[in-house]
């Protein structure tokens, strides 16, 4: 296929009247020329975003843990309201679910998502036969809805440091080390029967796992897969840094970096309580940090100092996590307002080459999360796979209308989405703002959701 572009965003800035050349999926060319010369044609288009962090099945949770009980509302009461949720989730509600989710993502622009997926065993807390009974119903819901797919199994043994016991809100998550690792290579397997997924890890936190797991599980996973992604939540509250302290003497990136060998295809999720030490040892290692604007927002965690960790050439990726809100714009709106709020100051997350802070960061969260997922995505550029989007140009061209300035209005100035079409793998999912399953799979998930809460 030959897609003429007016304008489009190459790693080296905005380019006009391009021809992308597109085959199996993959950018085999971009070169000048004309419309005549193209098999469609289109106004602005931008590489897709990735989703570096997704937990699918709290979408259906989402506004449910909104109200006021006297300031006695944290984080851990969210958890618990959590896990009673989960409690009745069926493997087909679990699939439902994700497959309203990603339609949801890709109609924003999230082309690949990094599911975070710990829901392994049935509602009673017993294995399924094929461990991967609940990890195939995300593969089915990626299928699905045409997103890219990166699964994170896993790997939640203890209730908090010190090997503590499970509680039975956590009976669904549970594996022995053999159980998780035949519960990888099952996954490895069903990745090779779905198109544009890939397989890594996650242990859960330093709180659910210990040196020893973390270590098997990593050796395991990377016997399969030298690449393979390794994301874990690492520093989300203040608690789970004082709990570490308490235990190991370190603070939890302190630790992880001075047992376990972290490199660029780590990532860091929720590194948001950190020394000055800690973000430059993150910077240094060429991991990605893995923030989540609107969740960490919504949870009252805390502000991960993004201005000084860019300013160390830190790599960034963004996800939206609880599902609080579904949409790049936000969380990237988000990232920049909370450094302003903090600092006082103004346009902070940009740099001298690319003045644009929506460009910034669009480009950098992209970058970062193709690197986060260990996939070719990212950037469109020769030799990437062609994960991209069709901006709408009519409700741009209502706000600062230049591609200077483009990214900017998306970001900052404009609550419409502007995303037209979407194309993940060198296939349209999205055309005109429409997915051909939505009606379909909103209806079947509003079902679910009145029997949810019912
Ligand atoms: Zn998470």
């Amino acid at each position: 296929m030959k897609l003429f572009a007016h304008h489009v965003l190459l790693p080296t800035g905005w380019t006009q009247n391009q021809i992308i050349t597109i085959e199996n999926g993959a950018i085999e060319a971009i070169t000048s020329g004309s419309i005549e010369q193209a098999d469609t044609s289109k106004q602005i288009v931008i590489p897709g975003m990735v989703n570096c962090h997704s937990h699918a099945f709290q979408r259906a949770f989402a506004g449910f843990s909104e109200q006021g009980s006297e300031g006695n509302d944290s984080f851990w009461t969210w958890r618990k309201i959590m896990y009673q949720f989960l409690s009745k989730l069926t493997n087909d509600d679990a699939q439902l679910i994700a497959q309203q989710l990603y339609i949801e993502m890709l109609k924003r622009g999230y082309t690949r998502v990094a599911e975070f997926h710990y829901l392994h065993h049935a509602e009673n807390g017993q294995p399924y036969r094929e461990l991967s009974t609940m990890a195939k119903a995300i593969f089915d819901a990626a299928k699905n809805s045409g997103i890219g797919l990166t699964l994170l199994p896993v790997l939640y043994r203890y209730a908090g440091f010190g090997e503590q016991q499970p509680n039975d809100g956590q009976r669904r998550f549970i594996n022995s080390i053999e159980q998780f690792n035949q519960l990888i290579d099952e996954c490895f397997s069903l990745s090779e029967q779905y198109e544009n997924t890939n397989v890594g890890i996650a242990p859960h936190s330093l709180r659910a796992t210990n040196k020893s797991d973390i270590e098997q599980a990593v050796a395991h996973v990377r016997s399969k897969d030298a690449n393979a992604p390794i994301h874990i939540h690492i520093a989300e509250q203040q608690q789970e840094v004082n709990d570490c302290l308490a235990h190991y003497g370190e603070r939890p990136v302190e630790w992880l970096y001075n047992n376990i060998d972290v490199d660029k295809h780590w990532c860091l999720i929720h590194a948001t309580h950190i020394t000055e030490k800690e973000r430059k040892t993150m910077a240094d290692s060429g991991a990605v940090a893995g923030i989540c604007p609107t969740t960490e927002a919504n949870l009252g965690d805390g502000i991960f100092p993004t201005t000084e960790y860019f300013g160390e050439q830190g790599v960034l990726a963004i996800g939206s996590d609880s599902h609080i809100s579904v949409d790049p714009v936000e969380e990237l709106r988000w990232l920049e307002y909370a450094q302003r709020l903090d600092k006082q100051q103004r346009a902070l997350l940009a740099d001298n080459a690319t003045p644009s802070v929506g460009q910034y960061l669009w480009q950098q969260s992209a970058q970062g999360g193709a690197q986060s997922t260990s996939t070719n995505t990212g950037e469109i550029a020769v030799g990437k796979q062609a994960d991209l989007l069709v901006l709408d140009d009519n409700t741009l061209a209502c706000y600062a209308n230049s591609p200077a300035h483009w990214l900017d209005s998306l970001i900052f100035a404009t609550n419409d989405n502007c995303v037209q079409d979407v194309m993940v793998n060198g296939q349209w999912v999205i055309e005109n703002g429409k997915h051909p399953l939505e009606v379909d799979t909103k209806q079947r998930f509003s079902k679910l959701l009145a029997s949810l809460s019912a």
